[in-house]
């Protein structure tokens, strides 16, 4: 995902196929100031030093940020390989209530999430007038009715599943409706769809979020474009 909020640029959870699909669409890694990892899960960060390598120009030109949680860049099996990690300027490690200040806007880590395996939080990008949120991978568990931030202009859920299924660290749609009666952002976008959830048709299921929370709920494409 690729957030221009306030005239930075994001780039958000760069999967498989993620260097491809920028300049397929017109867009260049050059202008990415701060790429966001959710968690080192590979898709959300298959192609994270593809990008890092194209975007710093093989690190002629460091980029300014990378936020994650630490497992992506540290400890024994990092996502990071270690000969791009001057590719970039800084990084900031995510966390609940972990605070990033970057030029005009803010980063803010949130709410833990419990997903397999993987370190991962809420983030909640800030500017002066907007307010994204993301919401990646985990299962739901009451925390998280507390810490995102309300009416949001845009929230994002990865949402896996159209009803709840046990024995995965996944939000379904039935989860997604909870948190939107709870959070009200002024429009949503459902996305990181399963088999199921395909088979369902995520159209359907944005719906039908709809017509139950009276939001704007919008199922995610590959190369959607989506302004808030
Ligand atoms: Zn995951
Ligand atoms: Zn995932």
């Amino acid at each position: 995902m690729w957030l221009n909020i306030d005239g930075v640029n994001i780039l958000i959870d760069p999967g498989p196929g993620s260097l491809v699909r920028i300049f397929e669409r017109g867009f260049d890694t050059r202008d990415i100031d701060v790429i966001v990892v959710s968690h080192r899960h590979l898709d959300h960060c298959a192609d994270l030093n593809s990008v890092v390598e194209s975007a710093s120009e093989s690190k002629k030109n460091p980029k300014d940020m990378l936020v994650c949680p630490s497992d992506v860049v540290e400890g024994e099996d990092p996502i990071l390989l270690k000969y791009l990690r001057k590719a970039l300027r800084e990084y900031k490690y995510i966390g609940e209530n972990v605070e990033i200040p970057y030029k005009n806007i803010k980063i803010l880590g949130t709410v833990k999430h419990i997903h397999q395996g993987a370190e991962t939080y809420g983030i909640e990008f800030h500017s002066k007038n907007k307010k994204v949120i993301y919401v990646p991978c985990g299962r739901f568990y009451e925390g998280m009715l507390e810490g995102y931030s309300e009416n949001a202009d845009l929230m994002v859920f990865n949402t896996t599943f159209p009803v709840k299924t046990e024995g995965y660290y996944h939000l379904s749609a039935q989860d997604v409706e909870v948190m939107l009666h709870r959070y009200k952002p002024k429009k949503a976008v459902i996305t990181h769809f399963s088999i199921a959830m395909l088979k369902a048709d995520p159209e359907k299921i944005a719906a039908r979020l709809s017509r139950k929370t009276g939001l704007p709920v919008i199922a995610a494409y590959d190369g959607m474009r989506i302004d808030f």
